[in-house]
């Protein structure tokens, strides 16, 4: 059998034999009694299953927190709401059985929320086969297999779900890998509540692979069957260390982002879409820094409408209110290019019409944006920041067009909150323009991704200039300082959102220079506060 690979939703390695679980209930099928005995089955499985879920609810709660097990208080309600009971209870009077009016009727459920364009909606319908299944096991009597496990072991499955995934014996439970699910499942969300190495989206996996010894490297996005001697103590040494650093880290958990010497900064995620809100909010993140906005645009077949934007952005708000989140306004062009905007060939793509040139030049897409943030500000506490800035005349030409979108949206007695407003800088010309740019903004966000490669000329696409650069360039250092000094002058914030941000062996220097917030990677939250406590800021 060959290693296979999938989505990680929560790094970490595990080796054990793996167990293909069947889903529940659906090994038995009673034969069908009167309607009447039926109905009267129904409606005591129905009650069985409800307190079955009030029960996960209880023990999720207290395993991991009662954020995560919300969904088995939402299952339970489901069990007594009509529009999921109504249909099995119309199919058992018409003669059907209660399995199968159970199955049918939650297929026809299920298939209409997967239908729906909401993604939030559309994973709602992994709920219902979920209830459906526990259903048929209150049925049936039957209970869930996986509860009886001796030994250590990696869960696999179809897709797991939530009821099943918490019944898993925790003591024992190493990793999770599921042939389908995605990062917003609820499996994916548990795993990482757990701390358990998981995988989705792994087909290779199947049930031919049941009580084989497997390696999981979930920070690789792999699973090894029948691994050897050497690769299994290889694979069980990188789990211990990586257990031993978890337990260091954990400890890091909610406490404060302070210095040695009594200097405390902010230190924010950086996401991608609303997909990396929960990974976020995991990671202990004091907000989101860089909300990279032009994933709505790359994940659309077609321009992303203000209604989509906005239900993202205020998704994002509410999630992290009160606490700050920072939109950085469409950043498309250079390596992040979408057929339908019909973009022009460029010689030099990187120097080209990208970001807030490309919004500038097209007002009325910049306007669908900017109406979307406006109205999600009412949400929550909203930064919005402009990327690819070069000077002062482009910061007021961006808070003009903000500022139509928010009389518009007052004449239409839409609610706008406060915004406040800041710019990438991540141009030399924004680093030595820094102090006209300040009397603009209320705060910078500095770009070391883009200010290197700016900066030392060094296309950071290209891999054959690897051994030409340096991440640590004086010039690069330079430049981030001057920054920092120009946005004090002027009163404003000073956060780094590039990579260089998650480089630990920088944290003093940023800190001395006097870098108010970091923003980075999900994953790189706890390791960075470990090195902010362990700095000194003077
Ligand atoms: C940067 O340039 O440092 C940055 C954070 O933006 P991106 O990597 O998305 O260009
Ligand atoms: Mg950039």
């Amino acid at each position: 059998m060959e290693k296979c690979s999938g989505k990680s939703v929560q790094g970490g390695v595990a080796a054990a034999r793996l167990r293909f679980l069947r889903p529940v209930g659906q090994q038995t099928d009673v034969p069908a009694g009167t309607p009447e005995q039926e109905l009267a089955r129904l409606e005591q499985a129905l009650r069985k299953a409800a307190e079955q879920q009030n029960a996960l609810y209880e023990q999720t709660a207290a395993e991991a927190g009662e954020e995560v097990a919300q969904v088995f208080s939402i299952h339970a309600m489901m069990l007594e709401d009509e529009c999921f009971t109504g249909p099995i209870r119309d199919r058992v009077r018409a003669g059907e059985s209660c399995a199968c009016a159970v199955r049918a009727s939650a297929r026809e459920l299920a298939a209409q929320f997967a239908a729906m364009e909401d993604e939030y909606m559309r994973e709602r319908s992994a709920d219902v086969e979920d209830i459906a299944q526990e259903l048929l096991a209150a049925l049936a009597g039957d209970r869930p297999a996986e509860a009886a496990q001796a030994e250590p072991f990696i869960a696999a499955a179809e897709d797991l779900t939530p009821s099943q995934t918490v019944r898993l014996d925790k003591k024992l439970l190493r990793g999770i890998v599921t042939r389908g699910g995605s990062s917003n499942s609820h499996t994916a969300i548990l795993a990482r509540s757990l701390g358990l190495p998981a995988l989705v989206q792994c087909p290779g996996v199947g049930p031919d692979w049941d009580g084989r010894m497997a390696v999981l490297d979930a920070d690789e996005g792999t699973l090894t069957p029948d691994p050897g001697p050497a690769e299994l103590a290889a694979a069980r040494e990188k789990a211990e260390r990586a257990a031993r650093q978890a337990r260091e880290l954990e400890q890091l958990r909610g406490l404060p982002n302070t210095t040695r010497d009594g200097r405390t900064v902010e230190v924010y995620a950086n996401i991608g879409g609303t997909d990396e809100l929960e990974l976020a909010s995991d990671q202990d993140a004091g907000g989101v820094g860089l909300f990279r906005s032009e994933f709505l645009y790359l994940h659309s077949g077609d321009y992303p409408t203000e209604e989509e934007q906005f239900a993202a952005y205020r998704a994002a708000l509410e999630h992290f209110a009160p606490r700050r989140v920072v939109v950085r306004t469409c950043d498309i062009g250079a390596d992040k290019t979408v057929d339908y905007m019909g973009l022009a060939k460029e010689e030099n793509p990187a120097l080209g019409l990208r970001a807030v040139r490309l919004c500038l030049s097209r007002p009325q897409f910049f306007k669908t944006q900017l109406r979307a943030l406006a109205r999600a500000s009412a949400f929550g506490s909203l930064s919005v920041m402009f990327p690819m800035i070069i000077s002062a005349a482009e910061v007021r030409r961006c808070k003009e067009l903000l500022a139509e979108c928010c009389r518009e949206l007052k004449a239409e007695k839409v609610p706008v909150g406060p915004i406040e407003l800041g710019v990438m800088i991540e141009t030399p010309a924004a680093a030595l323009c820094a102090d006209e740019l300040a009397e603009e903004v209320d705060f910078f966000s500095i770009g070391t991704n883009d200010l290197t490669q700016y900066t030392c000329a060094l296309d950071r696409q290209n891999a054959a200039l690897e051994p030409f650069s340096d991440p640590h360039h004086p010039a690069v250092l330079r430049l981030i300082e001057m920054t920092v000094q120009a946005g004090h002058r002027h009163g404003c914030w000073v956060g780094i959102c590039g990579e260089l941000g998650a480089d630990l062996t920088l944290t003093e220097t940023f800190l001395k220079m006097g870098v108010d917030e970091f923003s980075v990677n999900p994953v790189s939250i706890l390791p960075l506060r470990g090195a902010i406590r362990r700095s000194s800021a003077r």
